[in-house]
């Protein structure tokens, strides 16, 4: 057996399509899209294509969608900048965000006077949507920031419900939606948010390259000064390589949708169907995408050397916990939703590449890592 890539919430191989498409551009489209000579007109043409693409899957409009190079670098953004230019007083998120969001929400918490007001969550990871209503019946200016997919239990928040509050009060709504996209439905026609991102690395395009989308009413700075690329958005030569791979990673990612969503939901039903034969297991969250399940294992005096026996018997999966100061404890995610700290949780995260043999071969490891139940 290969080794077995089971990381692919983190990150995800290129297509051959998408390397297919980056060469060309590489080897033949290498003018500057800020140039008005041809070579300059042809590279702006293919941005303006891959534009195109992600504002449609988005039901977008092209002038809504700007390039970047990460979901972090527009999270970054948008945060800080929806303070300084659209009068935000107050910005409402769950302790169950990417760090990008936390840690930006943690420095605006010490350099701004914004209140930064984190909602409740249970231990299934379900975000109080109550509370949200609650909250907003102030006239406070809000920018509501929730993710749309758990990147580390997979819970799927109702986008519908935040996006209804928010319009019924008057709050922004700023999804984080970088493990939705086209696996999820996700339009801004039919769920009206004010900011959302995008990053192509997780859907089997290259690394360093994301959008976002920005609703045409609610229009902030740019984080970076310097070039009017991007209508003014992000100064810098654009990555023209990573944004043509991006659109044909989101176009085949969409074609391939259904094919890909019912082969990684067989995946995920064998796995919990053979979890069952472990001894004490737990799956984490509530409501998830089929790409993601979450294990907790029990506190065995193996437990902590889980991710490193996987990893020996040539498996990646990724663990749920953090290390600072040279202690690993569990992860933001797990704290807040109570998961017992001496039990151990990893991450399976699966794409349309693996199969049924692989997950077959993983259990039989697991086997011998973790206890077996004792039938009666
Ligand atoms: N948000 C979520 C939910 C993620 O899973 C990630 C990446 O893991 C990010 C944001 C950050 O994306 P990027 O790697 O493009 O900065």
């Amino acid at each position: 057996m290969q080794h077995i890539y089971l990381d692919h919430a983190s990150t995800t191989p290129l297509i051959q399509p998408v390397i297919d498409e980056m060469n060309v551009v590489m080897r033949e489209h290498f003018g500057n899209a800020s140039s008005i000579h041809h070579h300059g007109r042809q590279a702006k043409m293919l941005i303006e294509n891959a534009r195109k693409t992600i504002a449609q899957s988005l039901g977008a409009s092209i002038g809504e969608i700007f390039f970047c190079s990460s979901a972090t670098e527009a999270h970054n953004m948008i945060l800080t900048n929806a303070i300084n230019d659209l009068g935000v007083q107050r910005i409402i998120s769950s302790p169950l965000e990417h760090h990008c969001i936390i840690h930006t929400l943690d420095h605006l918490a010490e350099v701004t006077d914004v209140d930064i007001v984190y909602l409740n969550v249970d231990n299934e990871g379900n975000v109080d949507l109550n509370q949200l209503e609650n909250l907003l019946v102030d006239d406070q200016k809000t920018l509501v920031s929730l993710m749309y997919v758990n990147n580390e239990i997979g819970n799927i928040l109702d986008i519908n419900r935040v996006s209804e509050i928010c319009t019924v009060h008057g709050a922004l709504f700023h999804c984080d939606t970088v493990q939705g996209i086209a696996k999820l439905p996700l339009n801004v026609n039919d769920t009206p948010m004010a900011f959302l991102a995008g990053s192509a690395h997780k859907f089997n395009g290259p690394k360093g390259i994301g959008f976002f989308y920005m609703n045409g009413d609610n229009i902030i700075s740019p984080m970076m000064y310097g070039g009017a690329q991007e209508r003014n958005m992000r100064a810098g030569t654009e990555n023209i390589i990573g944004i043509t791979g991006m659109a044909v990673a989101l176009e085949k990612a969409l074609e391939e949708k259904e094919e890909r969503a019912n082969h990684i939901k067989a995946l995920n039903q064998h796995m919990r169907n053979r979890l069952v034969e472990l001894d004490d297991i737990v799956i984490n969250g509530v409501n998830q995408i089929d790409n993601i399940l979450s294990v907790s294992f029990p506190a065995t005096d193996r437990a902590d050397m889980l991710m490193f026996n996987l990893d020996i018997s040539r498996i990646s999966a990724s663990s749920g916990s953090a290390c600072s100061s040279g202690i690993e404890h569990d992860s933001h995610v797990l704290q807040h939703i109570g998961h017992p700290a001496e039990r151990k949780t990893i991450r399976f995260s699966f794409s349309h590449f693996n199969t049924i043999e692989e997950i077959d071969f993983v259990m039989e490891k697991l086997k011998k890592f973790t206890p077996v139940k004792i039938e009666a």
